[in-house]
């Protein structure tokens, strides 16, 4: 047997080690019924979605700027009469998601239990920093890791950086989590793995076409499947 290739396997947080959307989607539901009065909740979710879009260059991605887009679209959706308390019931929303305790998804813990001992793990999100280092810490799984990268926006780039620091570089890493569009095909046309793991909730921004003819594309039912696939990807090399 060859030694391994494969150094390095990245992972995302959100929803691919926790539940993360589920929460958005809670207070989404709960924001579009403090505006009924506006339109119904599909209507105000657009909005919500617009006013999202048009932010997150300049908000990033996370909570805050979530929070911040909710109140942007109050006032839209108002005309510039939403009342002061309405204000009030988004802020503490906003306040309550940054303090929900963390729900890990299935096998996370023992896969990351696992795979730590023969790679490099390093923990790739996106999001607030505050959140994301409090959400990592409640999960006990933050020493496991060998690093932890809280970054701005996942593109080619990013991967290419990353897995020059740890390892061997983005052709002997791997990219695991649920987004297609900023997990697994930046890191697959970094060189590297891209391994996805569908989550039935995912972002109307995060959604993109499945990399099917890429030949480092894998896509696993849960992080369970995941041991068997890697060493099945390291016996290959
Ligand atoms: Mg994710």
């Amino acid at each position: 047997m060859t030694i391994s290739a494969l150094t390095t396997i990245g992972f995302d947080a959100d929803d691919t080690l926790w539940q993360n959307e589920q929460f958005f989607r809670m207070t989404e539901k709960r924001f579009a019924a403090m505006l009924a009065e506006h339109g119904d909740h599909d209507q105000i979710a657009a909005r919500l979605l617009e006013a999202e879009r048009r932010n997150l260059a300049l908000y990033g991605f996370g909570i805050k700027g979530f929070t911040l887009s909710m109140i942007e679209t109050a006032v839209e959706v108002t005309g510039g009469e939403v009342p002061g308390s309405i204000i009030g019931e988004i802020l503490a929303a906003g306040r309550e998601m940054l303090s929900h305790p963390i729900e890990p998804l299935p096998h996370a813990r023992e896969t990351i239990e696992k795979l730590a001992g023969s790679y490099h793990l390093v923990l790739i999100t996106k999001g607030d920093l505050f959140d994301q280092e409090r959400k990592l810490a409640q999960s006990g799984m933050g020493d496991l890791f060998d690093a932890v990268e809280i970054v701005s926006d996942k593109s080619t780039a990013t991967y290419a950086r990353i897995f020059s620091r740890y390892g061997r570089g983005p052709q002997n890493s791997m990219m695991v989590g649920n987004s297609l569009k900023s997990d697994v095909i930046p890191a697959i046309e970094a060189g590297s793995w891209g391994i996805h793991v569908p989550h039935e909730l995912t972002w109307a921004i995060e959604q993109a076409e499945a990399p099917v003819a890429a030949p480092r594309f894998r896509q696993i039912a849960d992080l369970g499947e995941l041991p068997s696939l890697v060493e099945a990807i390291a016996k290959a090399e």
